[in-house]
Parts: structure tokens; C-alpha cells; sequence
């Protein structure tokens, strides 16, 4: 019955085509390999495709997040809410600025944090420590940003969103505003890692309304580096006898990071964003023709619950009743990777992590620790065909039984 010609379907992928690969050569031909034109050029066509007034790159989703952190001044003595059911980097990010990490528990339906998991995480934390908060938008769907925000204005918390899986989608509760420009969080930051909605190869962004964040954001990618300099402690250095000042100088006055994304990685991320409204279509598409197929293997294989919007689908996520199947995900996976079909598993809790466990004890998140023992993430990019769906649900009816 197996077919060894089948081709491999991971569960995530980029797509790349001539275009992204003469982008990038074009650049090299230029000669300006970083800090030049294409990634302001880039900058602009995030902000333009988000909405948001300011784009700031960084060398990754990870660095990305860490110069939120830092550009939010989190320090030791702070915490920080995170939904657990994340990629370790949104905790992490926390953690690299010595502030402390309070996990959320999430919706075992959607994986989602509910802004009644924020309320309940806040009763867990120290009083007035929790500076600031990051929904994650798992998957493509978003939080409920208008409850969570009106939450965290009530406590005096900062909002940002880790959007890094929602690149060209909106929000469920007004479909006419995309993600990473809502006026309720500082920021929203994504990843360009290619797996996601586009990619750069490595590679992340932060979008911001405010104009001050984002400057600060770009200072401390780049070393704390300023020009010209201000400070009176170069008062002596910093000008020639003209009384003009000199052009080498520069000042920092702040501890930085090199968090910088080239001009080549800015290059690819330019001709992708092209791309991103019909990919994010392409992805609704077979999410909407995944959901057809796997409708009748309810109750024991659903689709992960739905909040609505136009989500930039990420990963097709589907809920799966083991013990009613009578068997487990090991089992599961190691038949689907037989037949030449990647399944994911988005995300073993992060407060389950040893790090994690050893900092703050082995907390219990049962709706969180629910999500993750059902969870399971099938074959999603633009360029996956009508026919590697229906060879996907087939498989996994053949090697279930249902
Ligand atoms: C991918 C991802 C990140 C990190 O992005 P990198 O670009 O891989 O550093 C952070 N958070 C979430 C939810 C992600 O999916």
C-alpha cells in the first residue's frame, strides 16, 4: 500500500521562487550587503502591509522580542506574563533582561490564552511586579485583544503581542484592522524564520504605533550607536577645531546589541511580503478544504476551535481524542512519517521545560497541559495542492481506522 514515491510532506515550509532568488542576487550585485536602503525598504513594506506606523527589523523573531523587552525596560524584579502553550523564545525573552517569566494557561480548544487565563496568571503573580504581557497568537488566531488590553490598563500593564504566527491576518473582533497595528499593545513582533508566513531565512520584525519605541528599538540593535553625539563627555572628542563635529565620532550611551537583519535577508523578506496576501489566501483555502475532510472523524479528530477573523493561518492544527482512538501520538506520528507525512506538535508547554521547572517549580496549567496531549499539526503552506490534503486525511484515516 505504501507508495515509497510519495513525496515528503513536512508540516511547514517556505516557498521560494525565481523572484526571491533574483531579489537577492540583485542586492549582491550591489554591493551594500547590510544598514542600506533595502532594509528601510523592507521597514516601510511591513509597516505598509500591517498598518502600523513604524516596522523595525532584527535578526530574528527571538532578537526581536529581546529588544521589546529591552526597549520596554524590563528589568530583575519584574515579571512578565506568557502563555505557556508558545515557542520558548516568548518566555526567554523575559529572561534575557532578568525579568521573571508568570505562565498563563490557555483554552484547551484553541491553545489560545483567554483573557481569563490572564486574570487567573495575575492572581499567581507578585503584587504590582507584573510589568508587562504577551498574548501569543497561536497558530494564526488571534487573542482577544480588546478584553486583554482593558485588563491590562486596569493594572497598569504593557502589552505586547507575539504575532509571530499571524503575519496577514486580522484580529476576530474588527476584521478591517491587521495584525500588528493594534492601538492597545506596544508592540507586535514576528518571525521571518521559513516555517512562517514569509521568510527571510532568519530573520524577525517589530511593528509599533510608537514612534519613540521604535527608535529606541533600532538604537539598541545596533550597539547603543548614536550620531551625532550629544553627550557632554565627548564634549572634547567630538568636535574639530571649526567647532563642526567630527564625522567618526559616535556615542553610546546605553548598552546595545548587533540584532541587525543584512540587506540580503531584507531583500528576500521584500520580494516575499509580495506574496503574503495571496499566500495567507492560499492558506485559507486549504484550511477551509482540511476542515471538509476531517469533519467526519468528529468526535475523535476535530479541528483545533475557531475565534473567528481571518486568521493568517500558520499551522493546521487538529484535536485528537487518543484514548478514544486507542492510540497514542508516539504511534500516531511514527505511521504518518512512514507515509512520508511531517506532523507537528505545537508546543509542549514551556513551563514544562527543565529551565523553567528549575526556576519556578513544576507549576499545573491543565487547560494548557489538555491542548498539548491533543494537539497535532498537519501539512499547511501556499504551495501544498487540493491533492496533498485529500493524501493527508486519507493517510490519517487508513493508519487510525476511521
Ligand atoms: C518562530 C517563533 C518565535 C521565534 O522566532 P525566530 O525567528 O525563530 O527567532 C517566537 N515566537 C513564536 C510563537 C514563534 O513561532
Amino acid at each position: 500500500m505504501t507508495t515509497p514515491s510519495q513525496p515528503m510532506l513536512p508540516y511547514g515550509r517556505a516557498v521560494i521562487d525565481e523572484d526571491d532568488i533574483a531579489a537577492v542576487a540583485q542586492v549582491l550585485r550591489t554591493g551594500t550587503l547590510t544598514d542600506g536602503p533595502t532594509v528601510e525598504a523592507f521597514e516601510q513594506a511591513l509597516a505598509e502591509a500591517t498598518g502600523a506606523a513604524e516596522a523595525v527589523t532584527a535578526s530574528s523573531g527571538t532578537t526581536a522580542l529581546h529588544l521589546v523587552t529591552l526597549a520596554l525596560d524590563l528589568k530583575p524584579g519584574d515579571q512578565v506574563i506568557v502563555p505557556t502553550v508558545t515557542f520558548l523564545a516568548t518566555a526567554n525573552a523575559a529572561r534575557y533582561v532578568g525579568a521573571d517569566v508568570v505562565f498563563a494557561d490557555a483554552d484547551p480548544n484553541t491553545g489560545l490564552m483567554t483573557p481569563e487565563n490572564f486574570e487567573e496568571a495575575l492572581t499567581r503573580a507578585r503584587k504590582g511586579a507584573v510589568k508587562a504581557v504577551a498574548p501569543v497568537h497561536l497558530s494564526g488566531q488571534c487573542c482577544d485583544m480588546p478584553r486583554i488590553a482593558e485588563i491590562a490598563d486596569r493594572h497598569g500593564i504593557t502589552v505586547f503581542e507575539d504575532a509571530c504566527h499571524a503575519l496577514g491576518g486580522t484580529y476576530p473582533l474588527n476584521e478591517t484592522v491587521p495584525v500588528g497595528s493594534y492601538k492597545g499593545s506596544a508592540a507586535a513582533v514576528f518571525s521571518f524564520h521559513p516555517i512562517k508566513a514569509i521568510t527571510t531565512g532568519e530573520g524577525g520584525a517589530i511593528t509599533t504605533n510608537d514612534r519613540e519605541l521604535a527608535a529606541t528599538m533600532r538604537r539598541l540593535r545596533g550597539h547603543g550607536m548614536e550620531k551625532p553625539p550629544s553627550h557632554p563627555a565627548l564634549a572634547d572628542f567630538a568636535t574639530a577645531a571649526d567647532g563642526k563635529v567630527n564625522p567618526w565620532i559616535y556615542q553610546m550611551r546605553e548598552l546595545g546589541w548587533n540584532f541587525r537583519a543584512s540587506d540580503i535577508h531584507c531583500a528576500l523578506g521584500l520580494s516575499q511580503i509580495k506574496k503574503l496576501k495571496s499566500h495567507i489566501a492560499r492558506r485559507a483555502e486549504l484550511v477551509a478544504y482540511y476542515d471538509k475532510l476531517i469533519k467526519p472523524l468528529a468526535p475523535t479528530i476535530r479541528h483545533q476551535g475557531r475565534v473567528g477573523g481571518n486568521p493568517g493561518w500558520h499551522t493546521y492544527n487538529i484535536l485528537i481524542d487518543f484514548p478514544k482512538l486507542g492510540m497514542d501520538r508516539s504511534a500516531l506520528v511514527k505511521k504518518l512519517a512512514a507515509e512520508n507525512i511531517g506532523a507537528g506538535v505545537q508546543y509542549m508547554p514551556v513551563h514544562l521545560q527543565p529551565y523553567y521547572q528549575d526556576l519556578y517549580g513544576r507549576a499545573h496549567l491543565p487547560g494548557a497541559e489538555a491542548y498539548y496531549g491533543k494537539c497535532l499539526c498537519l501539512p499547511l503552506y501556499p504551495d501544498l495542492t487540493a491533492g496533498d490534503v485529500e493524501r493527508v486525511v486519507a493517510t490519517l484515516k487508513k493508519v487510525t481506522g476511521l
